[in-house]
């Protein structure tokens, strides 16, 4: 290789790149860098916004030409070794449901098992096998559990050995899964899982059987005609995970028709390339970095800033939260954008994935910053505390979590809140990798040999660096919750090589010491890097500051809700958890949590300075180890707050949407706790916020009674009609509706019940009519029944008629009645729905 082809510009001019655009407003801060052997005098610290790609590292597998070099290097999984909270973490993994899934999944029941067999017939051949080993082999290999390496061995074997003399492996004609349409050698979904176990083990063992395996499946995928390749629902989603696969083995191998596999990956997975093209939060968390991977072969900026956008819209859209996800409780949906929206497991852990690979591609720090949002704020509430249990949804807001069904607030009907580890099928085998991963992440190789501290967490780093000599780095901290974290480095013989530590987007102020000396650093305002050349000697401890700083996030499109950020930590109300056993076993129960505490709060936060409200409290460091619980958060936020009493949960337990803040409150200021929201299994994490002024507004308590239709389609929800929130226009699909989706044509009714007899002389309906996007059509008639005192239903006297206007209130006015019920009785248009998006009886 030339390196002379591989030098890049001084980074000081890198905004003429196409990736500089992303990061013009660094470009000021830009230092060149400066040369090696910076012998014995004190490094200059350069902040560096973007990392050289050359000299390409000697130590580890980088990007073969033509693919765009990588600015940061995966290291082979075993080199980052967790310690501290998150060893802890780890080994109560391998304590918890997902290390003895084999003992409770009947997915992993070795008998029969379609992942076993030599000629990949049998059962249970879909994605949960590749799915659970993914995690549990690494979990394996970060904790030297030699019980689980060889658990895993057996199943990597059995992949080995099932390659059929074409090339195809794993379970064959008979495959099948339980959520998808695809029979056979269709179905390429859990082959992509598989093979990123195939590369953890390879990168343990240098196995090369690995590579032949692949090379051959990667034939058998080469000759697949185009009109067969990469059928189907999840396959096509999910194809990013193929090309990264693909691009795994070029990097090794270097066999060039592996490139054109790469481009007819590309050409049929589901285009992402054009924006956010499904909405099932799993498939966006994993499908929208797809193109940033094909970025590397195209060069096309276009396809890198096809990922940067599928983020940040989804996150527009559906991410106007705090715990760096998004609400799509299965999918998104129009008008479920509030933070009691929930996300599943599996995306969180996706999400964390892409967020690794893409940070390693592009070296782009804000992949970094995004991953420790999402593993510090939502991964560790997915599960309990003891990892014995997991769910299937989480939510920003969820104040309590229960089997009881939560539909249709959430999209997902049954026990999603249950901690169940029986349950939540694909979660439960693959939420183990997540941890693992993030781990694995935690420093990467770069060019020039050197190495980058990326992500953070208290951890051990062995790894080979300048001249090839292997050094450790510890790093000692309890971040998130410290802010100081010491790197100490064991050497066998001083060596020159540059390290970059990462400076985090929330902190402006990061601090350097060099064996007790303080380093000058010119602070960069956003997320940049540190980087230190110099020749390092065994016992250099570096000391980096992080001070972290409260910050309010003020969530407009959420109703001006606010977050309370410190560092990468955000917080949550401290909500006491009640276990209560729901099923299970006696030894893997089932709980659900309901809350011992209050927990409808606003914040009571002064005008000016509203930072100044909170006050940091540091408890004890707990015990055992794991800081990710509510009753042992060593750091706490004291502030005020004040009840809203009209503020519930719904009859099915979830929690009523936020409404308009500033809110009144006539409760008393009490002083409230806030824990880590990855602490808070039952959290408030985006508060209303309480007002005196004239702009405030009182908490519109839910309406007596209740609601119920004829029918109501499932994703609709009959509560919507009296939520308060008013449509724009009929075709609103920005707000809760209700419908009688799919029914056509008939008769259909939905009544209100009072909680007492009432007088009414009036109601106002707002029609839901979709022309154009669905079909649904304001009614062709409707009329008015009301109930009397012995129970019957007695049509209304109007004296306006029944409108059915679009884009307006329908007022129909009509002789007073008392009465405890009202029902709306309406014949739907031939060959159309209807529905209805608020109706108001004044
Ligand atoms: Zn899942």
């Amino acid at each position: 290789m030339k390196l002379s082809l591989k030098l890049r510009r001084p980074a000081g001019r890198a905004s003429v790149h196409g990736t500089g655009a992303l990061r013009a407003g660094l470009a000021c801060l830009v230092m060149t860098s400066l040369p090696l052997n910076a012998l014995t005098a004190a490094p200059r610290v350069t902040v560096v916004a973007e990392l050289p790609t050359a000299p390409p590292n000697a130590h580890y597998v980088g990007h073969r030409p033509p693919l765009r070099p990588a600015p940061l290097l995966k290291l082979p999984v075993g080199a980052v070794r967790p310690e501290g909270w998150l060893h802890r973490v780890l080994r109560l993994q391998a304590d918890g449901f997902h290390r003895h899934l084999t003992e409770i999944s009947e997915f992993l029941k070795k008998e029969n098992n379609a992942w076993l067999s030599p000629t990949g017939r049998g059962e249970r051949g879909w994605e949960e096998v590749p799915y659970w080993l993914k995690g549990f082999q690494d979990c394996g290999y970060l904790l030297e559990d030699e019980r689980m390496i060889r658990e895993a061995r057996v199943w990597i074997e059995g992949a080995l050995g099932s390659q059929q003399p074409d090339g195809w492996f794993g379970p064959g004609e008979e495959r099948t899964g339980v959520a998808t349409d695809l029979k056979g050698r269709d179905d390429l979904w859990p082959n992509m899982i598989m093979l990123f176990c195939l590369q953890s083990y390879h990168e343990r063992t240098g196995d090369p059987r690995v590579l032949t395996l692949m090379t051959r499946y990667f034939q058998y995928l080469a000759a697949v005609p185009e009109e067969r390749f990469l059928l189907g629902y999840w396959p096509k989603m999910r194809a990013g995970d193929q090309l990264y696969s693909i691009l795994w083995l070029y990097n090794r191998t270097g066999e060039p028709w592996l490139l054109d596999l790469a481009h007819k990956t590309h050409r049929h997975a589901a285009r992402w390339d054009t924006g956010l093209i499904n909405w099932h939060n799993v498939n966006l968390a994993q499908g929208f970095r797809e193109p940033a991977t094909y970025w590397v072969l195209s060069h096309d900026p276009r396809h890198r800033h096809a990922t940067e956008h599928n983020w940040t819209e989804l996150r527009a859209l559906y991410g106007q939260v705090p715990g760096g996800m998004y609400g799509s409780d299965e999918n998104c949906r129009p008008g479920f954008t509030g933070p009691r929206q929930a996300i599943e497991t599996c995306g969180i852990a996706e999400e964390m994935l892409s967020d690794e690979i893409l940070l390693g591609l592009t070296g782009d720090l804000r992949w970094a910053d995004r991953c420790e949002n999402v593993a510090f704020n939502s991964l560790p509430a997915a599960m309990t505390a003891d990892l014995k249990a997991l769910r299937y949804l989480t939510a920003p807001n969820q104040p309590q979590s229960d089997h009881v069904s939560k539909a249709p607030g959430i999209q997902n009907g049954g026990p999603m809140y249950c901690m169940d580890p029986h349950d939540h099928r694909c979660c439960q085998h693959n939420a183990g990798h997540a941890w693992p991963y993030f781990t694995q992440h935690l420093w990467m190789a770069t060019a020039g040999n050197g190495l980058a501290a990326v992500l953070y967490a208290p951890s051990r780093v062995t790894a080979k660096v300048g001249d090839g000599t292997e050094v450790t780095f510890h790093t000692e901290t309890r971040y998130p919750f410290e802010e100081t974290l010491t790197f100490k480095l064991s050497a066998p013989r001083a060596v020159a090589f540059p390290l970059y530590l990462r400076v985090p987007a929330w902190c402006d102020r990061p601090a350097l010491r060099l064996n007790g000396r303080p380093l000058e650093v010119r602070a960069p305002r956003l997320g940049a890097f540190l980087r230190l050349d110099r020749t390092w000697a065994d016992g250099d401890t570096l000391t980096l500051s992080l001070p972290m700083q409260v910050r309010l996030r003020t969530w407009i499109k959420n109703r001006h809700t606010v977050s309370v950020d410190r560092g990468p930590l955000t917080y949550s109300l401290q909500i006491r958890e009640n276990y209560v056993r729901h099923g299970g076993t006696d030894r893997w129960p089932a709980w659900d949590i309901f809350p011992a505490s209050p927990w409808n709060y606003g914040l009571d936060l002064p005008a000016r300075n509203p930072e100044r409200a909170f006050t940091l409290v540091r408890r004890p460091w707990p015990a055992d180890d794991q800081p990710w619980r509510w009753d042992a958060a060593p750091v706490q936020l004291k502030t005020r707050g004040r009840r809203l009493p009209a503020w519930t949960l719904d009859e099915k337990g979830l929690i009523r949407e936020v409404q308009e803040s500033p809110v009144r409150s006539t409760e008393p200021v009490e002083e409230i706790n806030l824990i880590p929201m990855g602490a808070a299994r039952l959290r408030l994490s985006a508060f209303p916020v309480i007002g005196t002024g004239p702009d405030a507004h009182d908490w519109a308590a839910p309406p007596p009674g209740r609601v119920r239709a004829s029918h109501c389609w499932e994703a609709d929800s009959v509560e919507a009609v009296c939520d308060g929130l008013e449509p724009r226009h009929s075709n609103d699909q920005t707000i809760p509706r209700f419908t009688w989706w799919p029914e056509k044509g008939n008769l259909q009714w939905i009544e209100r019940t009072f909680e007492q007899p009432r007088p009414v002389s009036q109601v106002h309906v707002y029609w839901f009519d979709d022309t154009g996007v669905g079909g649904c059509r304001v009614p062709e008639s409707w009329r008015l029944l009301y109930r009397d005192a012995d129970g019957r239903w007695l049509q209304v006297a109007p004296a306006t008629a029944f409108g059915v206007d679009k884009d307006r209130y329908n007022i129909v006015t009509f002789a007073p009645v008392t009465t405890d019920a009202l029902r709306l009785e309406v014949k739907l248009r031939e060959g159309f729905s209807g529905g209805i998006l608020e109706w108001r009886v004044p």
